[in-house]
């Protein structure tokens, strides 16, 4: 893993070591996989065996991540270019499609690609950027988990083993604060989301789901949040993701419905 001296870095702190190749044999699609959180993920997932489907708004930023992957890892991933502000029922199902036709099954399902919109007093939000917001952050999410549903149940029954699904969060979403708009709003409705679909799936215990707030990271997003904070100040994407490979992977089998939250996680039992 030298090829990628931050992951060597963060490891060094990280609260639990995942065993090596603990998500061997996964196939796992990460939304907004090309930049920032996600493309550390993906990067991350793939080291550990992981079979990526990367998913983003930018082909180059996915390319860049693919071309990584194909030259450090010894999986193949893939790449499907959607801007989720867009993204419907139908083309949903193509997306669930084309993801049965690559690997014929999915183990994990990341949710991460979020849009920030205004930081601004509601009384002069944006509507518009509201909506788009909404659109991104939950009902895509919301859409895309119903359109893979069905693949990630049979893949759970097939292989007789847990898939996991994982709703991005952030401290905004479980405590309002002032100015966060749309995004503190999308961001609460993610863990009702993430709540209810637990629930109905705790019967069956086919899949588990969790939400999980990565903690302040140095990525364009927080750049965005926070122009006047020192970016050095800010740990770097790959900081957060010990416990991402955690609840990937059948180390995590049974944690169900829970709010994660990175930087005060004590680390794997
Ligand atoms: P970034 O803005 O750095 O990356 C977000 C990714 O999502 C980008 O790859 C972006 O694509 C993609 N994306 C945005 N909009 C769309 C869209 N419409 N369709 C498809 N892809 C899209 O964000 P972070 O890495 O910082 O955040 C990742 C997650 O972590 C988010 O859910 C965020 O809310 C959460 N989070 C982040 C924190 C932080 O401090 N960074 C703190 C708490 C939570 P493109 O590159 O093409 O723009």
């Amino acid at each position: 893993m030298t090829a990628y001296p931050e992951l060597e870095d963060a490891k060094a702190s990280w609260r639990h070591q995942p065993a090596p190749e603990c998500l061997s044999g996964k196939a796992i699609l990460v939304t907004g996989a090309g930049d920032g959180i996600g493309q550390a993920l993906a990067k991350t997932a793939a080291l550990y065996g992981a079979d990526l489907i990367l998913l983003g708004r930018t082909r180059a930023k996915l390319e860049a991540v693919f071309d990584w992957i194909g030259e450090h890892t010894r999986t193949r991933p893939v790449i499907v270019p959607c801007d989720l502000s867009h993204l419907g029922p139908s083309s949903a199902e193509s997306l669930a499609s084309q993801a049965r036709t690559e690997y014929g099954r999915l183990d994990g399902l990341v949710h991460n690609a979020s849009l920030l919109g205004a930081k601004t007093p509601l009384a002069h939000y944006p509507m518009s950027q509201w909506e788009d917001v909404m659109r991104v952050n939950l009902s895509a999410a919301a859409a895309l988990t119903q359109a893979l549903l069905p693949l990630m149940l049979e893949t759970a029954a097939t292989q007789g083993r847990q898939g996991s699904i994982l709703f991005t969060s952030s401290s905004v979403g479980r405590k309002g604060r002032a100015y966060w708009g749309a995004y503190a709003v999308s961001k609460f409705a993610v863990e009702g989301l993430m709540q209810v679909l637990a629930d109905e799936c705790a019967a069956e215990g086919a899949l588990r789901v969790n939400s999980l707030n990565p903690g302040a990271t140095r990525t364009a997003m927080r750049r965005q949040a926070y122009p006047a904070e020192n970016p050095a100040d800010v740990p770097p994407p790959e900081a957060c993701l010990d416990i991402y490979i955690h609840l990937l992977s059948d180390a995590a089998e049974g944690v169900t419905g829970q709010a994660f939250d990175a930087r005060t996680w004590p680390g794997a039992p």
